[in-house]
């Protein structure tokens, strides 16, 4: 069965804006959904609700895990806690005991290539660090559904390019599924199994189509 599936969900804001009209989708375990499309077209709050931080306004929302991590955009981390500390930090929140955690974390750290860097403080490393940091603590926490907010958007080119690469590699060993924001179609085309595709005024889904190079296992 599918980790989440929208059933005819549409999101009316509390002022009474239809920010996104009744669509169904669903995301498989493993697979990688991108979302697309104009600014204001209602992509964050699809993934608000999916991730539970929004109330859904009218049709059925069923999600089949709480194994869940969100990665926004600013990779918010805390300025007084190191590299190791941050990347636990959500696994601790979750209660996962010492010993699992500190090992996830060290995977996951190695992984994102910063284990020369676990005792530097968030001051000490470049936006693009930061991001694989955000990513080494949402993993940490065993997600098997990660929900992503334009991860990359703040970083230049270069760095964006080895994040992409960073996110699949992560991909390939913890096999989560993902509901993904961007703005590039190259990147929704090259890091998402299906795409969906979104219009503005009122927020709907215009289309959902199969990425031509979708991203695998090997
Ligand atoms: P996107 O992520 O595609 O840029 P959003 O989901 O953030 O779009 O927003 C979709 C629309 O809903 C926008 O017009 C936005 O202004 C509006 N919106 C977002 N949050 C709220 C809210 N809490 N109350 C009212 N309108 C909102
Ligand atoms: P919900 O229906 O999910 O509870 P609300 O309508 O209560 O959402 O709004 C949630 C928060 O979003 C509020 O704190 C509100 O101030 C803020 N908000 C309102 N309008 C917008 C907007 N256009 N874009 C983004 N956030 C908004």
């Amino acid at each position: 069965a599918a980790l989440i599936e929208f059933r005819q969900v549409q999101k009316t804001y509390s002022n009474g804006f239809q920010a996104v009209t009744p669509f169904d989708l669903s995301v498989g375990a493993g697979e990688i959904v991108s979302l697309v499309g104009p600014s204001g077209c209602g992509k964050t709050t699809v993934i608000r609700m999916a991730a539970g931080l929004s109330s859904v306004s009218g049709g059925e929302l069923v999600r089949r895990t709480d194994q869940l991590a969100y990665v926004f955009q600013d990779p918010t981390l805390l300025a007084w806690r190191n590299v190791r500390s941050n990347v636990e930090l959500v696994a601790k929140l979750k209660g996962v005991d010492k010993a699992t955690r500190a090992a996830a974390a060290t995977a996951a750290i190695e992984m994102v290539g910063l284990g020369a860097f676990e005792k530097s403080l968030p001051r000490q490393l470049s936006g693009g660090m930061k991001m694989r940091v955000s990513l080494a603590r949402a993993i940490t926490s065993a997600p098997e559904l990660m929900m992503m907010d334009e991860p990359f958007a703040a970083l230049d080119e270069f760095t964006r390019e080895n994040m992409q690469n960073q996110l699949l590699r992560l991909w390939r060993a913890n096999g989560f599924g993902a509901m993904f924001i961007t703005h590039s179609i190259s990147e929704a085309v090259n890091l998402g199994h299906r795409i969906v595709v979104m219009a503005a005024r009122p927020g709907r889904i215009a289309r959902i189509i199969d990425s031509p190079s979708p991203p695998t296992k090997d």
